[in-house]
């Protein structure tokens, strides 16, 4: 990376979670990589609440997230962002694509698309049905982008050059669903366009979805972010922390406790001690020895012993 892209004016990071939950280690590992990124280079660091999919959004989870993350003492700047309350942006993104005819109606059901065969991430690729219109008395249910053939390739910060095949491993996606709701893909990509977000920082359960979001970048005229995906976290069965697996709740009122375990996780070596040092103390020592060489590499890690 080069020397211009890490001074803090030209560094932007965010922290994106999904109200689905309680904050669980997984979560937290990538608010903290993210964090102490974005402090270290004298970054900022924005908060965005990712409830685009109101449907999987539980009640009261947005507001357990943001009074965990404060009582951890995070600090972020600006004001917390809702996707919900950004449809207007959103649709301004789609009527764009649609204009430039860059997207189509599909009429396939969730069953006729997922008959067709697998993509790489074991969802189901969409074979290309509607494309060049609707089948004879269908309707249209959701929208989906065309993907033309050829490799997506970024270089990640930390799991270096990452390439897919859209055409051939995901299909043309979806970008406005069946429900109308929009997708989470073009929701992302418009926010951290929208809000100036140069680097983004998160988990590598959602590395599969970046070429996704270049190609909507690309697609946009809107500018690509520098990309690092941390290990996930997962548990003993091999499984990602979330809702599902019954991620057990951060402890907020041991801090210090959990921010240690994460910071062990990314591979940061706290000094004995630090656990029981206070609040303000954890995050001087985080960001003033934040070693990004000496996070792990592999895309999956296992939760510690009792988180
Ligand atoms: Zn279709």
């Amino acid at each position: 990376m080069k020397a211009s892209e890490t001074s803090g004016l030209n560094y932007r990071g965010r922290f994106a979670p999904s109200p689905t939950g309680v904050l669980h280690f997984g979560s937290l590992v990538a608010a903290v990589g993210s964090y102490l990124e974005a402090r270290a280079a004298g970054g900022e660091w924005l908060l965005r609440i990712e409830d685009v999919d109101e449907p999987r959004t539980a009640a009261g989870a947005a507001d357990s997230i943001l009074r965990t993350l404060e009582r951890m003492g995070f600090a972020w700047d600006g004001e917390v962002v809702f996707q919900s309350r950004r449809t207007g942006r959103y649709r301004a993104a789609f009527e764009r694509l649609r204009l430039s005819a860059a997207v189509f109606a599909c009429a396939c059901s969730r069953r006729e698309v997922a008959d067709s065969g697998l993509g790489t991430d074991g969802a189901p690729r969409y074979p290309g049905t509607c494309r060049d219109g609707l089948p004879p008395a269908r309707a249209a249910r959701a929208w989906r982008l065309k993907v033309e053939p050829g490799r997506v390739c970024f270089e990640d910060v930390l799991q270096g050059r990452i390439c897919q095949d859209l055409a051939t491993e995901v299909g043309d996606f979806v970008v406005l669903r069946a429900d109308g709701f929009f997708a989470y893909q073009l929701a992302v990509v418009v926010d951290d366009a929208e809000q100036g977000v140069t680097h983004i920082v998160r988990g590598a359960d959602l590395i599969d979805s970046t070429p996704r979001q270049i190609y909507l970048q690309r697609q946009l005229g809107l500018p690509q972010p520098t990309y690092l995906h941390l290990p996930a976290v997962v548990n003993a069965l091999g499984e990602k922390l979330s809702k599902q697996t019954r991620a057990q709740p951060i402890d907020e009122h041991r801090p210090q406790a959990s921010l240690t375990a994460a910071l062990e996780f990314l591979g940061q070596a706290p000094p004995d001690g630090l656990a029981e040092a206070g609040l303000e103390d954890v995050w001087h020592w985080a960001i003033a020895h934040w070693q990004r060489q000496h996070l792990p590499r592999c895309r999956i890690a296992p939760a510690p012993a009792g988180w």
